[in-house]
């Protein structure tokens, strides 16, 4: 059975652009429940760490770069089926390939400047949201 909570970044594309308050809005419009959520920046080391999967791609130092430079809204959301849903919510990596009415759709730039994250799996919503939110910090 599919657990319920995803872990999420408003990237600082995102951020820098103005789009916290639209963003928060399309999750709260698509169901979701916020259990933690805090405006916070990761240095260089902390991106590289939670981006550790993807080391080895030609694109993780840009990427390590891009999620280091300004600040970011992280947040554990909670739904029924919420990996899924939350994917489908934000579209693909690509914004060009991303369906109309996605939160990818309207915030992103370009598939580096995607806006937003989502976990991929049960297991890393888990760890993602560890890294960011202590117990106490979820509700
Ligand atoms: N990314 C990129 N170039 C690519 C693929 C991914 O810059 O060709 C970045 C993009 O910010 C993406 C992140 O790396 O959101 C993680 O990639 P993943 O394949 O996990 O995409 P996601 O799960 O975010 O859709
Ligand atoms: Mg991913």
């Amino acid at each position: 059975m599919a657990t319920n909570r995803t872990f999420t970044m408003i990237k600082p594309d995102a951020v820098e652009n103005g789009h916290i308050g639209g963003i928060l809005n399309m999750i709260a419009e698509g169901g979701f429940k916020i259990v933690s959520l805090k405006l916070t920046q990761l240095t260089l080391a902390d991106a590289k760490a939670f981006y550790a999967v993807h080391a080895t791609r030609p694109f993780y130092g840009e990427l390590v770069e891009f999620m280091s430079r300004g600040p970011i809204v992280a947040a554990i959301l909670e739904k029924e089926n919420a990996i899924e849903d939350f994917r489908t919510l934000i579209g693909a990596t690509n914004p060009a390939d991303a369906v109309e009415g996605t939160i990818r759709k309207k915030y992103a730039t370009s598939i580096g400047e995607n806006a937003v994250h989502g976990s991929d799996s049960d297991a890393n919503a888990a760890v993602e949201g560890a890294f960011h939110f202590a117990g106490r910090e979820q509700f």
